[in-house]
């Protein structure tokens, strides 16, 4: 239970940094201060915690915390702010119709304020046009998980990284992005033998654990996944009896034999040989997958064909094994679950569902229900570019930094006719473009839940109250929509309420038969929320916390799983002569997002202090770049001027470069501006890690 401040007894929270979801418990000093240390009673870190975890406390502090709503420049109040940015979206809304503005909003956010903000805009706006930075997270995993099992269900739990034999990290960098997770796999490999293969064209921290790394080439998951299956196959390794509980099964394996993975990862045919039989001959094996996977203009194709080799030897719902997605933003899961992407409706119902949409929009007793998907993230920006989306409300996200083709994405927001900003600080590339800021409460200031990869909620509880005129963002939201003209339907007093309408709205999903049919959150309408230790749905007494898809029954219409014939595609964009190298993105193992929060920590910004970017010895001496030189990346889409990393970690031909850096003059170390806004046909999940540039040593003139 979460204990009392004032009585001298720590309150449990969960950290904000990544979808680990680690508790932590916070003692508040007296003087604006926190006391931050791991949680032991948490079942997701056991009292753990990475350096960004256990730098909580520095990262608090008030010196560029946005205090007041600011309207046109100038600091005003709630009554002035929530009112104005009401009128504008109302009088956008009845000249140019609902589609005419968007939501672009965040996986930081609570439950609760996602939920809210998804309400506002499907069910009373009557659009969907909210979507998410998370579609730049594990899009392509929930489109995946949809096609395979019918809905966005997480199959299995940490728990199976415990038990695991043999762990696959694919597209992950466990050690550096998700570090105490990988810390529980290194206690099993201890404990218990576990094998680790790494599957990641750039040799990464991760590496420095595996038995195996297979540095395939950029984009070629989908072949080696497909010789994974075409070996299941061939070795006599299919499960014929779980082949019941799946449909697809030869059309999947007919696909996966076209492929050649020697001849497209490049890897040696000894090593994939090696992968394979290790693969086939141990029964417990968790593949764990994230960004590397799911950025990709082949995300989703990806995630299906690790899907089919669980799916072909029934290694899926039981202890030890199973395909794992793990998120990056703390919150990813609560939003998928409340709706937080332009193309679905809360508790995993569907908006293409004309009887999942009569249901939410009963339920909620809205005037209206968006009929169809709206725009999701790079289309929702370049709509913004075209001038028809006139009226924008980013809350806790960064996009001129962070969207591909980050410089027209800038120019977008610059040029839209109304954005407001929602933000714990004013001192962000996005921020400085808005007509309105409103200050929002942060970590440690705010009540709610998050739920994590393995889709325990937990509770984030404040400890600190707000500065300033700072409020929770259900508020902010709330009060919007209150102001456009919808006061019951949001006329909420705090969390506890909006929590206990959610909860209510899964048993809808329940008997609509989705996976919320089993999760028992209704059950939890009448928890004491203020009280609320973390729980893995399900919650139902049959499944409490467990793993789904043991009984070999999944949530499509046939009741089987739908194994997805799946070929090798090649990224959007190859190298040629203009832009020969392929560059990938990603995080850092100290640093999160745009710095925002992790840059206050100084002992965060000293494990890599300035932008850089990592090339192979070979490149760096055909291109003259000395160690330690200033090398020049540009692409069709825009510079970036880093540091130069001369290392073998990268292959010949790649570069790898972090995301984090801001700048406001280009060229700057903002990476994603050189990023193509080439997506996944079927995810919209923007392909983050293959861009192809140009590279030469920068002389500043
Ligand atoms: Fe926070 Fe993730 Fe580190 Fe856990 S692993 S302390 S959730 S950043």
């Amino acid at each position: 239970t979460a204990a009392d401040p004032h009585q001298g007894g720590p309150v449990r929270s969960t950290c904000p940094y990544c979808g680990v979801g680690c508790g932590v418990l916070l003692r508040p000093d007296g003087a604006g201060g926190l006391g931050v240390e791991g949680d032991p009673d948490h079942p997701a870190n056991r009292g753990r915690l990475c350096s960004k975890g256990l730098a909580l406390a520095e990262t608090i502090g008030l010196d560029d915390r946005l205090l007041a709503p600011r309207v046109d420049g100038h600091d005003t109040d709630w009554d002035t702010a929530l009112p104005h940015v009401a009128d504008r979206f109302r009088e956008t809304i009845a000249e140019h119709g609902p589609d005419s503005v968007a939501f672009y909003v965040s996986g930081q956010m609570l439950t609760e304020d996602y939920y809210v903000a998804n309400k506002l805009m499907k069910g009373f706006i009557g659009s969907a046009n909210i979507d998410t930075n998370s579609r730049l997270c594990m899009a392509s995993t929930v489109a995946g998980h949809k096609r395979a099992f019918g809905t966005d269900t997480v199959p299995g739990t940490y728990d199976d990284l415990d038990q695991a034999d043999l762990i696959v990290l694919t597209g992950s960098n466990l050690a550096w992005c998700h570090p105490v997770l990988h810390q529980r796999i290194l206690a099993a490999r201890k404990r218990r033998g576990t094998k680790i293969v790494v599957i990641d064209p750039r040799r990464t921290a991760t590496c420095d654990a595996a038995d195996l790394h297979l540095a395939l080439a950029p984009g070629s998951d989908v072949a080696l996944f497909n010789g994974l299956l075409a070996a299941i196959h061939d070795q006599g390794a299919v499960d014929r009896d779980y082949a019941r509980h799946v449909d697809g099964l030869d059309a999947a394996l007919a696909a996966a034999g076209s492929d050649r993975p020697e001849h497209l990862t490049g890897l040696p045919a000894a090593e994939l040989q090696r992968f394979y039989d290790l693969w086939i001959r141990t029964d417990k094996v968790v593949t764990v997958f994230s960004q590397g996977v799911n950025q990709s203009s082949s995300g989703t194709d990806k995630v299906n064909a690790i899907l089919n080799g669980h799916l072909a030897t029934g290694r899926i719902g039981r202890p030890g094994m199973g395909p794992f997605s793990v998120t990056g933003q703390p919150n990813a899961m609560g939003g998928r679950e409340v709706g937080g992407l332009a193309n679905q409706l809360a508790c995993h119902l569907d908006i293409e569902n004309p009887d999942h949409r009569r249901a939410v929009r009963e339920f909620w007793g809205a005037p209206a229900i968006a009929a169809t998907p709206g725009l999701k993230a790079v289309d929702m920006f370049r709509a913004v570019g075209r001038g028809e989306i006139k009226a924008l409300w980013i809350i806790h996200s960064n996009p001129a930094v962070t969207m591909p083709d980050a410089d027209a994405v800038r120019a977008a927001i610059a040029g839209c006719d109304f954005v407001a900003v929602s933000d714990v600080t004013a001192n962000t590339d996005t921020a400085r473009l808005a007509h309105v800021l409103l200050p929002a409460a942060a970590w440690g200031e705010k009540d709610g839940t998050v739920t994590n990869s393995d889709r325990t909620i937990s509770r984030q509880r404040a400890a600190l109250p707000p500065p300033g005129q700072a409020r929770p963002d259900w508020q902010i939201i709330a009060g919007v929509a209150r102001r456009m003209g919808w006061r019951d339907a949001f006329d909420y007093t705090a969390p506890v309420e909006i929590f206990r309408e959610y909860a209510g709205l899964s048993r809808i999903s329940g008997l609509m038969g989705r996976d919320f049919d089993i999760s028992g959150l209704a059950t939890l309408r009448d928890i004491d929320y203020a009280a609320m230790a973390p729980v893995r749905w399900p919650v139902t007494a049959q499944r409490q916390g467990g793993r789904f898809f043991a009984d070999g029954r999944f949530f499509t219409e046939t009741g089987r799983a739908n194994m997805l014939p799946v070929r090798h595609r090649a990224p959007a964009a190859n190298p040629d002569r203009r832009h020969p190298y392929r560059l990938n993105t990603g995080r850092l193992r100290d640093q999160w997002h745009t710095m925002t929060r992790s840059a206050k920590s100084p002992r965060l910004s000293a494990h890599r202090p300035e932008p850089f970017c990592e090339i192979h010895p070979e490149d760096a001496t055909a291109l003259g770049i000395a160690p330690a030189g200033l090398v020049e990346l540009s692409s069709p889409h825009g510079r970036a001027i880093l540091r130069a990393l001369i290392t073998t970690d990268v292959g010949k031909g790649e570069l790898f470069a972090p995301m984090h850096w801001t700048g406001e003059t280009a060229p700057s170390a903002r990476i994603d501006a050189l990023v193509a806004p080439a997506t996944d046909p079927v995810s919209g999940q923007p392909e983050s890690k293959a861009a192809v540039v140009a590279a030469r040593p920068y002389a500043a003139t």
